[in-house]
Order: C-alpha cells, then structure tokens, then sequence
C-alpha cells in the first residue's frame, strides 16, 4: 500500500471476540488517539456478548473521530472447528472471513500505516498485508509468560518438551506442565491447532504490543526482546499497564459504588472472575459460604453462564435464599456487569479474589489491588504465576483447574483473611502500583514506545 505523504498516521485495528479481547484493544485506540493518530476500527457486524455490543457502542459515541468499519463475517460449518465456545468460534469465523481485508482496507483514507490485529488472526492476516505492503503488528492480550509460551511453542512441540514435567524457556522462568492450558495438550483442539499455526508464523509481523510493563515482567521481557526465547522474533512492545478509561463507565452502576463508599478504608475483598466464567452452582454456594466465613467485608460479582444474552434465572435462585439473607449483612453480591475499573480504584477496596484473566491483573496491578489468584481455564495459571512472583498476590495452587474440583467454603475463607490480612502483599502490591504509574506516565516506557512507533510509521508514510 503506498504511503500517505502527508506524514499523518492512520492506523487500523481489529480486535477478536470476547471483553477480554476487545476491551484492551480499545484502550490502544484510545492512546493511539491520544497520540493524533487517525484510527480506523474493522468490527464484525455482530458480536457474542451483549457487554461487548455495548462497549463498542460507548467506545463510538466517546470517539467520534474514530471511523469504524463493519466487517461481515462470512458463515461456516462450526462443527469442523473442534471446539464448542462461543468465543472461540467467533474466533475462528473472523479468521476465515480475514482474506475479505484484502478489499476492504485499500479503499481507507488516507492510506494505512499499520494494521493491529488480534493474536488470534495472524496466520490468516498475514497474507492479506503482504500484498498490501502494510506493516502488521498484534496485540497479545494476555501476559509476556504466556507470549513466551506462545512464541516457544512450536520448539517445544517438536522437540517433545511439552511431555516433560517442567518446560525450560530459555531465559525465562521454567513453567511447570500443571500451569499449561490444559487444551494445548489436546491434539487438534481449536486452542492448540490456531496456537500452533499462528506462533510460528511470529516472525514475520513487525511488532507486538503487549499489555505489561516492566515492573511485573521484566525478565520475561528481557528474554524476549533479547532474543532468547526465539530468535528473530519482532520487537515486543510493553504498552501497560491499560488504563480503564472513561467510556466504559457505566452510570447505573451506581448501586455497587455507592455501597462501597460506606464501607472503611481497605476493608472489602471484590470477587470478580471475568467477563466468561460461569462457575457451577455447587462452587458459587462455596464461595458464598467462603466469603461470610472469612468475616471480610465483600464485593461479589458471579456469573452463572458463559455468556451473558443466555443469563436467565435471578441471583436469589443462584445463590440460594437463605445465604442471599446473610450476605446482605456482610456484602454485596450482583449479577450484572459492574464497572471493575472504578471498584479496583475505590478506597475501600483492600483485595481480589481473581481469576488471572491478564485485563484483571493488570487492572489490580494499577490500582494496587493485592490478589488471591483462583486460576480456573486457559492461560489463567500463567498469569497466576506472574501475579505471584511480581509479589502482587499469592495462590493456593491445589484448587487446581476450573471444574476439577469443588472448593470448600472453609478453605476460601481462609485464604481471603490471608489474603487480606497480609501485610506485605498489601506493601508489594503498593510497589507494584508505583511502577505501572511510572510506566504510563510522562516519559515514562509507555510514551516513549509510541513516540518511536509513530515517527517510524511518519517516516514511512
Ligand atoms: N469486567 C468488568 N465488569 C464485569 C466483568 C468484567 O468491567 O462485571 C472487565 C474487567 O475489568 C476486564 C475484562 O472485563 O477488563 C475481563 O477481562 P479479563 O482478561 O480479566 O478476563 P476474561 O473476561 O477475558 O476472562
Ligand atoms: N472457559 C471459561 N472461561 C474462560 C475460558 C474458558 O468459562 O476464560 C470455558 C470455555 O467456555 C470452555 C472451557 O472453559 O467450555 C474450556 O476452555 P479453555 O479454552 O480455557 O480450556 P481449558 O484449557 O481450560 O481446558
């Protein structure tokens, strides 16, 4: 694609299904805004979740000088995709519509600089912008491990690593085979066929960006920019950590807030495990239990399916009545979306009980959240391990996988008064914090990382 001339920056981006997928692609638009670049979102007609139709929605309306792109995504027999989540599926029509772009993005103006697309598209991405002659960038949205993971995959494959107990990184801290997300190992699963396909074709793009910064994963990112983990990889950029911005407010999620600003300094545990994790209803009564045993002040958003349009019954039912009566006591348990931006950010929030999900973290990290990790599917327990070792919380590692088994009240309980009773989790969760400022502020890694990007994409305008 020929340049612009102009020496103006136009940049397209094109997320994957799922909130955890879209919300952190559009906070990159946001700094990509920030920073004057013109920006161009390509966005399938339709989405899997209501909470990302709405996003998008309020992302359009904050950004009116975004200009967005409706992707059509052609149909496909879905029982030849090995899989049957309905993120995932999503995932893998947005790859087989990808070679649509190639008539799609030339009639952008003026001409694109980059493309940014999801992790999940690569291999189907990179024939289009080749022939386009457009630069081709991802945005890895889970951690710099699990990027080091993804990027050694293909060595590890075939070199058998995989069946050994610990899998050595070179330059990166050994991954036991427990924390590996459990469909990696599955033959021809969904998970490990676009897994593979893509991350050996990582050398090829001209850049990721991932949502980190050093201050969490500084040896991560060093093995991998310094070319220990693969070699000839593209630079990985640490962009993090995101902030929430101000578009994904929420105003009738006053309820939540409100309640917690009458609650004492620190003194509430927030318990979210992400935007797709339906827990079973033997576990939510645990949990439920758990939380009034821990005698902690709490915040608990659960979800009861994978994805919210298919939410049916009431929080009573799901909980159950008699508990329901004694949490409002001690609590405040929701259903709904809640703006977990703001709550991390709130006074009286002291800790999470989280899943790992790296948009979670990252949000913790910001905010100085310390966490109780509960790992429960995916890349979940890597995050988990990068959580523990940056100091920002700790895991009790035999509650083992999402389903495995049913975790006792008595043991959450006890963990969350750990948790947050522990002093010096709650003072590294403070240093954390100091870094991921210093990382986004003026001057700081995130700016210079973009001041570079842009005058590179100006030059080649
Ligand atoms: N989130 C939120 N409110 C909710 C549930 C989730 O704001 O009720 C946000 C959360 O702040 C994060 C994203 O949704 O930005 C979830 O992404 P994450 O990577 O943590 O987990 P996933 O949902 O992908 O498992
Ligand atoms: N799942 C979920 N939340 C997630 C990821 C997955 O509820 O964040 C569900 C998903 O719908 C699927 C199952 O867990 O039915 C297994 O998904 P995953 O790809 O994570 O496989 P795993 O590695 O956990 O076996």
């Amino acid at each position: 694609m020929s340049g612009s001339g102009s020496g103006s920056v136009h940049v397209a981006l094109l997320p994957s299904a799922g909130m955890g997928h879209l919300t952190p692609f559009l906070r990159l638009a946001s700094l990509l805004v920030q920073h004057q670049c013109q920006v161009t979102l390509v966005s399938p007609e339709l989405t899997v979740s209501f909470a990302e139709s709405e996003l998008m929605s309020r992302f359009l309306s904050a950004f009116p000088e975004v200009n967005q792109i409706q992707f059509h995504l052609l149909p496909f027999d879905t029982a030849t995709a090995n899989s049957t989540d309905p993120f995932w599926l999503q995932f893998e029509a947005i790859r087989r519509s990808a070679h649509l772009l190639s008539s799609l993005l030339p009639s952008l103006s003026p001409p694109l600089s980059a493309l940014i697309t999801d992790v999940t598209l690569i291999s189907s991405v990179i024939p289009v912008t080749e022939s386009l002659c457009l630069p081709n960038y991802i945005l890895f949205t889970s951690s710099a491990k699990m990027f080091s993971l993804f990027s050694f995959f293909p060595t590890a494959s075939s070199s058998a690593s995989l069946d050994a107990e610990i899998l050595e990184i070179p330059g990166v801290l050994p991954i036991p085979k427990s924390l590996i997300p459990p469909l990696l190992l599955v033959p021809n699963s969904l998970f490990a066929n676009i897994f593979m396909e893509d991350s050996s074709k990582l050398t090829k793009l001209n850049g990721v960006f991932i949502n980190t910064f050093e201050g969490l994963e500084v040896q991560t990112l060093e093995a991998l920019n310094g070319g220990k983990v693969i070699e000839g990889l593209p630079s990985i950029f640490s962009v993090g950590p995101f902030m929430p911005c101000e578009f994904e407010k929420r105003d009738q999620l006053g309820a939540t807030l409100k309640w917690l600003d009458h609650q004492p300094a620190e003194s509430v545990v927030y318990v979210s495990f992400g935007s797709r994790t339906a827990m079973t209803r033997n576990q939510i009564r645990e949990i439920g239990h758990g939380l009034l045993r821990s005698g902690c002040k709490f915040l608990w958003v659960l979800k009861d399916k994978i994805v919210d349009k298919d939410e049916e019954e009431e929080l009573d039912q799901v909980v159950g009545h008699e508990i329901m009566k004694r949490i409002k006591k001690q609590g405040m348990v929701v259903k709904t979306w809640v703006d977990q931006g703001e709550i991390l950010g709130h006074k009286a929030v002291g800790g999470f009980v989280s899943h790992c999900g790296w948009n979670s973290v990252t949000e913790a990290a910001y905010h100085g959240v310390r966490i109780l990790a509960w790992p429960l599917h995916g890349d979940q327990k890597i995050n988990a391990e990068v959580v523990v070792m940056s100091g920002l919380g700790m895991w009790v590692r035999s509650w083992g996988w999402g389903g495995e088994i049913v975790v006792k009240g008595e043991e959450i309980g006890e963990a969350v008064k750990e948790m947050m009773g522990n002093e010096s989790l709650k003072t590294k969760a403070a240093e954390v914090k100091e870094a991921a400022r210093k990382a986004i502020d003026v001057g700081g890694s995130c700016e210079v990382t973009f001041r570079g990007l842009i005058n590179e994409w100006k030059s080649n305008n």
